[in-house]
């Protein structure tokens, strides 16, 4: 499905040392009732935690990381899901070399700082997810 939206809020702000990034920002979107736009952000993290969906398997897989390491992006959307604000997002770590790794962002990863950006949007659609039977995942439907 899809559908236009047009931009309304933008928020700008950053999460403190400590936060779980992915809960943090979905709480700034709680806090804004922001239920659908774009997430931004770029910061540092004392501890990383990513995801990659094994297609076959149809679960996730985390990868952790228990060190230092810069966010060189994160990019992410806000919408709907059992009807409450819901950040899906994907993150580039890099480690003191300058090496990057990534994947869809989960909890477990800990802020040393960030610096986000949330811009909102209406739409006459509602994009709320649930569960796909194709994939496994949680998808936009409508
Ligand atoms: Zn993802």
């Amino acid at each position: 499905m899809k559908g236009a939206v047009r931009t309304a809020r933008r928020i700008m702000g950053r999460l403190k040392k400590g936060d779980d990034l992915l809960a943090a920002l979905t709480r700034e979107c709680e806090n804004a009732e922001i239920t659908l736009g774009e997430v931004r952000a770029l910061g540092a993290v004392s501890r990383a935690r990513a995801g990659y969906y094994d297609q076959t398997g149809r679960e996730y897989k985390y990868i952790e990381r228990e060190a230092p390491q810069e966010i060189l992006a994160l990019v992410g959307n806000v919408s709907l899901k059992d009807g409450r604000p819901f950040v899906h997002a994907h993150i580039v770590f890099s480690d003191e070399e300058g090496r990057a790794w990534g994947g869809h962002l989960a909890e477990g990863t800990i802020v040393f700082a960030c610096e986000f950006i949330v811009r909102e949007y209406l739409s006459e659609e509602r994009f709320e997810r649930r569960f796909d039977d194709e994939t496994g995942l949680f998808l936009w439907s409508g």
